[in-house]
């Protein structure tokens, strides 16, 4: 077995603090490595040792895989964490990490190779028992070819890059008008972010929710599955609050596609964390992608199975057995997270800057991750997601009592955050019946907004 003794975390923010403190439970020494423009973060701050990567942009510190490796190398890590975001779900990555001969504490290159190309993906989960959005078979050759799906699969439809992310390169066709235009602006901005312009068509869902299912999944051919989480209040693809379990969701359709999910985990061979995520609509699952990585979202599954998925992805990595089954698995109460970014809760411009006063809140079932403190400067160069408040109650509406506790607790003095927006979508009636789909935020958004303005 690869002992792990020393991670080197390879990300910064809430996900490097949470990883950390998984690491400092277990007795693991931790290795920060930060920008410039994070010499004084937490997570720097709280690490065993640190190690600067480079200057502030992305691109030559947190991207740059060579400064990566030499900062393995010389503070002499054993495993490198890759967090979410940045290289995670870089398959270049994760294999130059294994040649320098440490654990790279995720799934195999390989699958995060298949999983990273969302074309071939949809080929690999269709071929092991799972079902997936109607639409293309392979890449759209041109505009032409691109009528001709949309006409056999009917409108609306969504060109989508299959090298997708973060919403990118996605574009929704309502008509055949529409087609050519759509198919050419995905194409484009699939070939600007991600150097490859290779698309394929979806019929376009118009109410599905959002619900993904986290595996877990050792080096010996054992694999559970933890639920599902409900991430379907998002703005322009962007998640916003998370739930576990869905309220869409009944007993039967749970255990259904949590042992779809399982069996086919167990056919393709992968191991350490995932999350397959599907829309739902009338009763039906469709796959939309595999995410090869830890998800922002994961404490809502933490808190409602008591598994700590960041010391559970340690355990895999180092070659240790999963230490229960899916029957030892037992789902407790309700989880919701907001997260909370630094931004104008109406425009979304971001909202960098020196933070004032800083208060969390507490009590019971209460869980927030973040690395702000008083005197703290958000960076203007990063993601802008500076906080997770994550609340755990017996069930959905004790949740919503504390929500509204909590978030009423939570001060931020200095920076605008969305925090004014949560506390809206907790009065809302829909947000409270739990009855909302993936285009529920963004009319809540436009709508409230519209009503401040009268
Ligand atoms: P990304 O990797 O960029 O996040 P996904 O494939 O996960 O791309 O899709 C992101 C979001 O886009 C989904 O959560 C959903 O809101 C929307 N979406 C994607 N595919 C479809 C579809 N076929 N129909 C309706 N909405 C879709």
């Amino acid at each position: 077995m690869a002992m792990i003794e020393k991670v080197l975390i390879a990300n910064r923010g809430e996900i490097a603090l949470r990883i950390l403190r998984a690491c400092r439970e277990m007795g693991i020494q931790t290795v920060a490595v930060h920008s410039t423009a994070d010499v004084d973060a937490m997570h720097v701050r709280l690490a065993d040792e640190s190690v600067c990567i480079g200057p502030a942009a992305a691109k030559d510190s947190y991207l740059s895989i060579p400064a990566i490796l030499s900062a393995a190398t010389i503070s002499n890590a054993d495993a490198i964490h890759p967090g979410y975001g940045f290289l995670s779900e870089n398959a270049d990555f994760a294999e130059m990490v294994e040649e320098h001969g440490f654990t790279f504490i995720g799934p195999s290159p390989d699958h995060i190779r298949l999983m990273g190309d969302k074309i071939a993906a949809k080929a690999a989960v269709i071929e092991a028992g799972i079902p997936v959005v109607p639409g293309s078979t392979g890449a759209v050759r041109d505009a032409d070819h691109a009528l001709e799906i949309g006409k056999e699969f009917g409108f609306p439809v969504i060109v989508k890059a299959t090298a997708g992310g973060g919403g990118r390169g996605m574009k929704i066709a309502e008509t055949r008008d529409d087609i050519a235009d759509a198919f050419h602006f995905a194409r484009a901005e699939a070939l600007a972010a991600f150097g490859n312009g290779a698309v394929y068509i979806e019929k376009f869902l118009t109410k599905p929710r959002h619900i993904e299912v986290q595996v877990l999944a050792d080096n010996h051919g054992n694999v559970v599955h933890l639920g599902e989480r409900d991430c379907s209040l998002q703005r322009r693809h962007q998640k916003l609050v998370e739930e576990a379990p869905s309220p869409a969701l009944n007993a039967s359709q749970r255990a259904e596609i949590g042992e779809i999910v399982s069996k086919a985990i167990s056919k393709i061979g992968y191991r350490n964390v995932g999350t397959i995520e599907f829309l739902f609509e009338e009763g039906q699952f469709y796959f939309i992608e595999m995410n090869t990585r830890l998800q922002v979202e994961h404490p809502v599954t933490e808190a409602i199975c008591g598994i700590d998925l960041v010391r559970e992805m340690l355990r895999v990595a180092s070659g240790a057995p999963l230490g229960f089954s899916q029957a030892d698995i037992k789902f407790s109460g309700h989880a919701i997270e907001c997260r909370i970014n630094a931004e104008h809760p109406e425009t979304f411009l971001p909202s960098p800057g020196k933070v004032g006063d800083y208060h969390a809140p507490g009590g019971l079932g209460v869980r927030v991750d973040s690395g702000l403190y008083s005197g703290y400067t958000v960076p203007p160069h990063y993601d802008s997601m500076i906080a997770k408040l994550i609340v755990h109650g017996t069930n959905r509406n004790e949740c919503l009592m504390r929500l509204r506790r909590s978030l009423g607790e939570f001060v931020i003095d200095g920076l605008h955050t969305s925090i004014p927006l949560h506390q809206k979508l907790m009065e809302a009636t829909d947000f409270i019946n739990g009855d909302y789909d993936i285009h529920w935020l963004g009319r809540f958004v436009e709508k409230s907004n519209d009503s401040d303005d009268e």
